[in-house]
């Protein structure tokens, strides 16, 4: 059989701990029998982040730009205990925190869905899927702890000098500041990344925000979000029967549990942090869930949206089976190589991530399946199968040409 060859490389994103291990297995099993992979590797590793410097994640991040299209692994973001662990120079930013800053963008996650798994929430019947704005707010704040009593202000100084300040607050005793902040094009192409993402799929937008207490802050998110709708979009909507809803974020959070789904929830960062793990698991888990981000340049980097799975990792260290779930991981690659496939003219190259992901479903829904699935999965599971195990029998069935 002839390999499916690309023209231009994909960004290579290598992380840690289980997903790691699966990295090299999924490229070894499912991709490189099929498709001359290019690919330019940076290893996002703990390791190599440290001994970088952490250059290497702005490295990947350029290399995106150039390339167009990444696909990241899961990385570790060191917190005190990681740097005891690795012994690390120091407690390293989140990788994806440094590569959407450069990047901008929105990410949007949504759940991967299968007949033999139903949503916890009764009435969700459709995938919601979440588009995260990945700029600002909490992600890129300045902060303080003051240990005495003082003023704190908020300053603005402008090009010319001028100053607008305002009291944050008088202290009388030690106490916490937080000063953050979005730009007004972020906003913006945040917006239209989630309208554009609506249309593409025929689904409605859903946005919330807090404008009643933040009344400068979040009500520009909401009059963008509003602006840019009525100028560039209403008819497009409607001409696509799907429609724009805006709300505030508690009566949000209240409908969506009343909805069948098939909803766009676009989310502030925070928010799309939350609540796109609660969407996960409320789906069924958080290894079924693809994540992109869309940067406003036209960069894109897939990944999954879970973590390293470090409590697997422990015990695949000790020598023990793990039942971890590469589902995420796969429709990375997938949804990479796809739009790889897309920008390159390459059908054949799309052709075969369409099939690789229905093979998938298709293995899941006939009842083979990694422990994480099988203890809710109704009718139960036919075989529990562990984490290789699982890949293997993804790649007997694409070898046997299933699903095509
Ligand atoms: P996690 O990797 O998301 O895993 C949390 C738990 O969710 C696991 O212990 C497991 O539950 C379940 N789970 C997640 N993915 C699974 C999969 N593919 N298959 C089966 N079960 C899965 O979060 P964590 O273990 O708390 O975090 C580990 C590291 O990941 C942290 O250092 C964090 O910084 C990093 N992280 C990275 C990213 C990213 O790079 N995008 C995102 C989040 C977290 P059971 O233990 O019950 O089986
Ligand atoms: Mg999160």
């Amino acid at each position: 059989m002839q390999k499916i060859k690309m023209k231009t490389a994909l960004v290579e994103l290598d992380g840690d701990e289980m997903t790691r291990v699966l990295w090299p297995v999924i490229k070894e099993k499912l991709i490189l029998p099929f498709i001359e992979l290019k690919t330019e590797y940076y290893d996002l590793g703990i390791r190599n982040r440290d001994h970088t410097d952490d250059q290497v994640t702005v490295d990947a991040a350029n290399a995106i730009k150039k390339y167009g299209v990444g696909v990241k692994n899961a990385t570790i973001t060191p917190n005190r205990e990681r740097v005891e662990e690795y012994g690390l120079k120091k407690q390293w930013k989140s990788p994806n925190g440094t590569i959407r800053a450069m990047l901008d963008g929105t990410v949007f996650r949504k759940p991967i869905i299968v007949k033999n798994i139903k949503p916890f929430v009764k009435s969700w019947k459709k995938p919601i899927s979440i588009g995260r704005h990945a700029y600002g707010d909490v992600y890129r704040n300045a902060e303080i702890k003051t240990q005495k009593g003082g003023k704190a202000e908020i300053v603005f100084t402008d090009k010319l000098g001028n100053e607008t300040r305002q009291t944050i607050m008088e202290f009388s005793g030690p106490g916490i500041i937080q000063g953050m902040h979005n730009t007004e094009a972020s906003i913006a192409s945040f917006a239209k990344a989630c309208f554009e993402y609506s249309l593409e799929e025929k689904i409605d937008c859903w946005f919330a925000t807090k404008d009643t207490v933040s009344k400068i802050y979040d009500q520009t998110f909401k009059t963008i979000f509003e602006d840019i709708y009525k100028t560039e979009y209403k008819e497009k909507f409607s001409a696509a029967g799907i429609s724009f809803f805006y709300t505030l974020i508690d009566d949000l959070v209240a409908r969506i549990m009343k909805t069948e789904g098939g909803i766009l929830w676009a989310c502030k960062n925070y928010d799309g942090d939350v609540m796109s793990d609660m969407v996960a698991s409320a789906f069924g888990s958080l290894a079924m869930m693809s994540s992109v981000l869309v940067s406003p340049h036209g960069y894109f980097e897939y990944e999954a949206a879970h973590g390293t799975v470090q409590r697997h990792y422990y015990k695949h260290l000790k020598g023990e089976k793990t039942s971890t779930n590469a589902v995420a991981l796969i429709f990375a690659w997938t949804g990479a190589l796809k739009k790889r496939g897309e920008l390159d003219g390459l059908p054949l190259l799309s052709g075969f991530s369409d099939r690789l992901e229905k093979l998938v479903i298709e293995t899941i829904e006939d009842g083979y399946m990694t422990g994480d699935l099988a203890a809710i999965c109704e009718p139960g599971a036919k075989k529990v199968l562990d984490s290789i195990e699982f890949l293997d029998a993804l790649a007997k069935r694409l070898e046997h040409g299933y699903s095509e």
